[in-house]
């Protein structure tokens, strides 16, 4: 197992100034609230939540048509899902591959999701996130299919939750809708479906969020990676000059990506990039300079958001810890 802890450059980054700023607009309100009362309701069968920590699953990528590979990483998923009490499931898009999914009521919710992730203690609110993929079939429908599960909570295409890690220390998850950012799909959009998405409308929505925001620690998840050091895709320069210096100028803690199927940690420009694109495939990675961990592995990121520290664990098909990295602020 690797081990990093980010105690040095890191942490003296993260002590770096802090802004109060008290003035939140009605956008933020609305999802953070709706996604504090979401996990305040749906805590997991026979789990008791954690009141000092906030305890999550991340998973990318995992839109497996139900093959042995994304059955395998749901099973795995369970098993830490009992072991650390998590709270709720963030996914980091390719909800489905292919051409995504074709309605709300398409038969594939029930045999690549409902089926493959139905242990009890995956039954917790999930957060999901649009990749590329997604945007080849209905994005709409997977919004839409909200209505119908518990536990899908998917109410824009972009949004933010926010989660208590104590009575007063808080973790607000970002979600981004990067699909749209992209120069290819935007030229292909008889295939991709994003150019009536206004970009500059979400980063103006970003920059005032991570301005508003009081919350002690700030994930940004979004499908396609900033950084990635694998041959199949790698970086993506439409976010590493339209994204990156937003994340870098409010000092979020990490940024989580899929895209890449593999399980990466890189440090970059003084901030955390995860690749969690292991949900139902892997792929190769690359050696470079900013890699921390890399690894062409099935697997799943879990989370720990305490006070002074979040732990991010990286977790393949068969529970192996493959990856521990802590952030101390
Ligand atoms: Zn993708």
């Amino acid at each position: 197992m690797h081990d990093a802890t980010l105690s040095g450059v890191a942490s003296r980054f993260y002590q770096s100034t802090r802004k109060i700023i008290t003035v939140r607009s009605k956008f933020f309100f609305f999802f953070v609230i709706g996604a504090v009362i979401g996990l305040a309701a749906s805590p997991a069968v026979g789990q008791e939540i954690d009141s000092s920590s906030a305890r999550f699953l991340i998973l990318g990528d995992w839109g497996g048509f139900a093959s042995e590979n994304q059955k395998a990483v749901s099973v795995a998923m369970a098993r830490e899902a009992q072991k650390s009490k998590i709270q709720f499931v963030v996914t980091a898009g390719d909800n489905y591959h292919g051409d995504g999914i074709a309605s709300a009521t398409d038969t594939r919710w029930k045999t690549e999701f409902e089926d493959i992730y139905s242990d009890p203690s995956l039954q917790v609110p999930w957060y999901p996130t649009f990749g590329n993929h997604d945007y080849r079939g209905s994005a709409e429908a997977e919004l839409e299919y909200s209505k119908y599960s518990k536990r899908w909570k998917f109410y824009a295409r972009y949004y933010a939750q926010e989660a208590k890690i104590d009575d007063s220390t808080k973790l607000l998850i970002v979600h981004l809708d990067t699909p749209p950012f992209i120069n290819e799909y935007r030229q292909r959009d008889e295939q991709y479906h994003v150019a009536g998405q206004d970009v500059a409308r979400q980063i103006r929505w970003l920059d005032s969020l991570l301005s508003a925001s009081d919350d002690r620690w700030v994930i940004v998840v979004g499908h396609h990676p900033i950084y990635s050091a694998a041959p199949k895709h790698g970086n993506t320069p439409e976010l590493i000059s339209d994204v990156l210096p937003i994340l870098a100028r409010h000092h979020v803690s990490a940024y989580i990506c899929g895209h890449d199927h593999v399980m990466q940690h890189l440090f970059h420009d003084r901030m955390n990039f995860f690749v969690c694109g292991g949900g139902a495939e892997h792929r190769e990675v690359n050696e470079r300079d900013d890699v921390v961990f890399g690894k062409g592995s099935l697997g799943f990121l879990s989370i720990a958001a305490y006070r002074d520290s979040l732990t991010f664990r990286m977790i393949d098909e068969k529970n192996t810890l493959l990856h521990r990295s802590t952030i101390k602020k």
